[in-house]
């Protein structure tokens, strides 16, 4: 059966399945109390009729907390919640961007969906935000390679800068880390490449046992000793891979950067420095859950959608946001 025949696709009431199992894997929790003893399962309730709906539309996955007595859905407390988008087409809009390498567009997603254009601009930076990692432990616990590079991201062609004198400012930089071990890349949207900026990021994300694999920019010649061991390679010498030890490289992160400026300069020509944060994640995420790491799309799918429900908010943290 073709993937996009699933009936969660299509069906609403398979999407609240869908979603239930991934909000509650071990059943059902009241989001108001947190009772999880004894939920009642509503059937046949029906919202009040409207101009659209003069019967009124069914309400499909109400439940009642035996404690609390208050009603609820697998929807509350989630950005689905305060969407009119139906849970289907949320579930669509996930697919086709965890399942595709460079990303998809919101235009795209407004045209295949069939749904507003701003509609779908909020869908994709919601779906985005949940695929940002909350992941801190260090890379190359252990002793392993961590390759760190920095990229320019933006309209102008001109070639990557690498004396100090001339940096474009205007353009958005990007610092990436990659641990070869455990294959997964952490990127940083960052203001300069100096050394009082990326400093801080390998010393927070990047183990001391690390061997740290760069390129011959300055900033790695002060900061190489903090790490059990710094090789690099001299790219303005057209060096890419140490002749005498060929785990000197950093192939791998500048790989990551070909597939991140490829499906920027494709699909996202009007990102703006504000959002480049999100898109970044986006494609770390996909990245990290590649089918080289073991996921198939629609198992990255479900992470992405796992993001969403860790991210709503609990009966405890919608209390102690409020007060703020
Ligand atoms: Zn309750």
């Amino acid at each position: 059966m073709a993937i996009l025949n699933k009936a969660f696709f299509h069906d609403e009431a398979a999407a609240f399945a869908k979603l239930e199992s991934i909000v509650w894997p071990k059943g059902p929790t009241c989001p108001h109390c947190g009772n999880a003893e004894k939920i009642y399962e509503l059937k046949g309730v029906r919202s009040k009729p409207s101009k659209a709906n003069p019967e009124g539309v069914e309400r499909l996955g109400l439940k009642k907390c035996g404690a609390c007595r208050k009603q609820f859905t697998a929807r509350v407390g989630t950005v689905f919640e305060s969407s009119h988008v139906p849970l289907h087409k949320w579930l669509q809009a996930a697919y086709l961007m965890c399942s595709s390498k460079k990303g998809v567009s919101s235009h795209q997603i407004h045209r295949a969906l069939e749904v507003q254009y701003k509609t779908a601009w909020f869908m994709t930076h919601r779906l985005r935000e949940a695929m940002r990692s909350g992941q801190l432990a260090p890379f190359g616990s252990g002793g392993g390679a961590v390759e760190s590079d920095e990229t320019f991201i933006g309209k102008d062609k001109s070639v990557r800068q690498r004396t100090w004198h001339f940096r474009p400012t205007h353009m958005n930089k990007v610092l990436s880390l990659v641990d070869r071990d455990t294959r997964q890349v952490r990127s940083f949207v960052v203001k300069d490449i100096r050394l009082s900026t990326i400093a801080p990021i390998l010393a927070e994300n990047i183990s001391r046992e690390a061997r740290l694999m760069t390129d011959e920019a300055l900033v790695y010649m002060y900061i190489g000793h903090n790490f059990s061991m710094h090789r690099h390679v001299n790219h303005s010498a057209n060096e890419y891979v140490k002749l005498y030890n060929p785990t000197i490289h950093t192939n791998t992160v500048e790989g990551y950067f070909s597939i991140f400026k490829r499906g920027m300069k494709g699909i996202y020509q009007h990102c703006s420095s504000k959002h480049l944060h999100r898109y970044m994640a986006e494609y770390d995420f996909r990245y990290n859950h590649r089918i080289a790491n073991g996921y198939n799309d629609m198992e990255r799918t479900d992470v992405a959608l796992a993001g969403i429900v860790g991210r709503r908010l609990t009966y405890r943290g919608s209390r102690s946001t409020s007060k703020h």
